[in-house]
């Protein structure tokens, strides 16, 4: 275990983090997934902007440049001798005495980051099922918070039902899974949520909708109901962890006949092929 602890490549044990860090007491931060496929980052730029803007949002000083902090997370992974993984960062406003409001300005935020292994499935991923349930968080669903109780409690109801993911709906309209966003295929164009504050835009549904229009499938960014959902062609979910997969069963309701759907294939095929044209094969 080695991580990034405020700039530092330090050994994990070595590592203190405060009582009273922000981030530990109130889910003050923001976080950031990246894949490393042959020991490559995928999709850094996109990912480490977005750490940005999330900070932004909050209001929180990343104290380094892009630049400078895609060069600390290179060596993390040579240092890990990481080929296929995920780095996992995040940033707190800090250790203040604790006060709900914003702590002086001398107070420095808390940057760590670490690896974790994780294999590459390749790309055919089998479908899986998913649960419907109440969208409870808050309205600023765009920022990559710390603050995921919603999410966690929805995973977790669908994990006790045996399903991969719960799919988030606001009054019948679905907006994402609980860590991952959801598109439907209807008449050969996908369908996905517009990227508002009520959803996260994910980098994996980004490079999607690029690889959708480079390879002429017609996409629309508009949000669809749950009767949509269940009445679609075919459901798929993407995210950093899952890439490209299909959603065969939601609320025990068969998609597809249960079976992973053409275009959701041809996808998971321009996504892998994505994959190597970034990072090698
Ligand atoms: N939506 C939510 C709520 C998430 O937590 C995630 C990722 O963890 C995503 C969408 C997918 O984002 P990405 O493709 O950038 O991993």
């Amino acid at each position: 275990g080695n991580l990034i602890f405020n700039g530092e490549l330090i050994t994990r044990s070595a590592v203190k983090i405060d009582v009273e860090d922000r981030g530990y007491q109130f889910g003050d931060g923001v976080y950031e997934v990246i894949r490393i496929y042959n020991g490559q980052l995928f999709a850094s730029e996109m990912h480490l902007k977005r750490l940005f803007e999330s900070a932004k949002f909050i209001r929180i000083k990343v104290p380094f440049t892009l630049e400078e902090l895609k060069a600390k997370l290179e060596a993390l992974i040579v240092k890990d001798g990481l080929t296929f993984g995920i780095v996992y960062m995040q940033l707190t406003r800090g250790a203040s005495s604790r006060n709900h409001a914003f702590p002086t300005e001398e107070v420095e935020p808390v940057f760590i980051a670490y690896t974790k292994e994780m294999p590459y499935a390749g790309e055919v991923k089998p479908g899986v099922k998913a649960l419907l349930t109440d969208d409870m968080r808050w309205l600023r669903c765009n920022i990559k918070s710390l603050n995921l109780l919603g999410n966690i409690l929805a995973k977790q109801e669908a994990v006790e039902a045996g399903c991969a993911e719960a799919v988030l709906h606001r009054d019948g309209i679905v907006t994402e899974g609980s860590s991952s966003n959801v598109s439907i295929i209807v008449d050969g164009t996908l369908k996905t949520h517009p990227a508002n504050n009520l959803i996260l835009n994910g980098i994996t549904r980004r490079v999607m909708l690029q690889l959708c229009q480079a390879n002429g499938i017609p996409v629309v960014e508009e949000a669809f109901s749950i009767a949509d959902m269940l009445a679609a062609d075919e459901v798929l979910y993407t995210s950093t962890g899952v890439e490209v997969t299909p959603i065969v069963s939601i609320d025990g309701k068969i998609i597809n006949d249960g079976q992973t759907g053409p275009i959701t294939r041809q996808l998971q095929v321009y996504f892998r092929e994505e994959i190597e044209r970034q990072c090698g094969r």
